[in-house]
């Protein structure tokens, strides 16, 4: 499943998110004098103002109006912040401008999302294929995804303090819409199978190409509705739409097979965070979780033929105030049963204050690229670890065959319980 996510007022909520005395009040980022609105918050918004519009003409709308210069770098820590947040559901992400981007959520193992509520102001919607009973699997893909959907839009609105919109569907086209349409706050999904339905209402300028003259030409010829497109004549519609015509049929019909296409470039660390629906306090419940996440990146590690050799466990309490604690191995790792044995220790120096904890967090870091050095790694890998696995080689063949084994079961999304799965209630 794909979640669309899309920052609501952008620029304008990195404004009111770092000065408070802008919250609730109309702000509008770009030029101060001269120039246009490149951004409106909500606020501004209800009184008429949109962007671009000329500053002057916003000013003499809604007289309240805030202008605050425009600052991209303040903007683009913030989409780092956002993306990072994002990064920790799933490493499949596509940055499609500085604050959008889509998600490729696949069944990770220890996929259990904390259902955060968004911001409750918005629209929160669903919209089920009920014609497909067979579907019992690509329902739970779809509620995981809106739960991850849920989780993600709690987690940016309470670490970084900007609403965002999500919509999640089958396709990138479909996820986009239903955030776009369901602005701001919206939380919306789309279930498989229910695309052409959920499109077919809609004016056919939310065809993606279709802009102000290509949708008066669709008009002209009384197609108006993406259903009118997707129903119409093949010759009818390259009348109008020339070599874009076969493209924007399937589009209009829900087909959309874009991947979701994550940059190139030097992956650094391997990381995954959960917060939890209700605090929890039990140190077993915690390295469970933890285990779950070890499976999950070191699977990520595997695809891309590395080795780890540094792991951080992270917790957040009540209170927002967070500790990390970190350990290096000598030599570097593509095992979860090298790190197991380091989580307890790590989890419970990272743990201080004993307090029940919000969050939790695993991190692998400092990659090496290219498989394990045979057993020469095993004799540092354990440090901290009781050795485990040491000197025996037998046993190490055997963790990599299982390993390799669960790796295939991971890719063809089977279902994986594992035995910490199961200690979690
Ligand atoms: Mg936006």
């Amino acid at each position: 499943m794909i979640i669309h996510l899309d920052a609501d007022a952008f620029f304008a909520s990195v404004e009111q998110a770092e000065d408070p005395s802008l919250k609730g009040r109309p702000v509008g980022v770009g030029g101060r004098m001269r120039g246009v609105v490149a951004s409106a918050s909500y606020e501004a918004r209800r009184a008429g103002v949109f962007t671009p519009m000329p500053t002057a003409q916003a000013l003499q709308l809604c007289p309240g109006l805030v202008m605050v210069s425009c600052d991209m770098a303040k903007y683009a820590v913030y989409s780092e912040r956002m993306f990072a947040i994002a990064q920790d559901f799933t490493p499949l992400v596509e940055r499609a401008s500085i604050d959008e981007g889509y998600l490729e959520i696949r069944r990770w193992p220890c996929a259990h999302w904390a259902m955060g509520r968004g911001s409750g102001s918005g629209q929160v919607g669903v919209m089920r294929d009920a014609g497909d009973p067979g579907a019992l699997l690509g329902l739970r893909a779809y509620e995981e995804a809106m739960g991850a959907a849920a989780a993600l839009q709690a987690r940016i609105q309470a670490e970084i303090g900007i609403g965002v919109s999500v919509g999640v569907a089958a396709n990138k086209l479909v996820a986009q819409i239903a955030a776009k349409l369901n602005k701001p706050r919206a939380l919306f999904g789309v279930a498989a199978g229910g695309e052409s339905a959920f499109l077919a209402p809609l004016d056919v300028k939310w065809l993606p190409g279709v802009g102000e003259k290509l949708g008066r030409a669709f008009h002209s010829v009384g197609l108006r509705r993406v259903a009118d497109v997707a129903d119409a004549s093949p010759e009818l519609v390259r009348q109008v739409a020339g070599g874009q015509a076969a493209a924007l049929q399937l589009f209009a019909r829900g087909v959309d097979d874009r991947p979701v296409v994550v940059e190139e470039g030097e992956v650094k660390s391997y990381g995954r965070q959960e917060t939890f629906a209700e605090n929890v306090c039990s140190e077993e419940e915690l390295v469970s979780v933890l285990r779950g996440m070890a499976d999950e990146l070191m699977h990520r590690v595997r695809r891309d033929g590395r080795t780890v050799r540094t792991l951080s466990v992270q917790v957040r309490y009540q209170d927002m105030s967070e500790a990390t604690r970190s350990r290096t191995m000598e030599a570097g790792t593509d095992l979860e049963g090298d790190i197991y044995p380091l989580l307890g220790p790590l989890l419970r120096e990272a743990w201080e204050r004993r307090a029940c904890v919000r969050l939790v967090g695993l991190r692998l870091s400092n990659p090496v690229q290219g498989p394990e050095q045979g057993e020469l790694a095993l004799g540092g890998a354990g440090s901290g670890g009781g050795g485990q696995g040491a000197g025996a080689g037998g046993d190490r063949r055997k963790q990599k065959l299982v390993a390799s084994l669960l790796d295939q079961m991971r890719e063809r999304e089977l279902p994986l319980v594992r035995g910490h799965s199961l200690e979690r209630k």
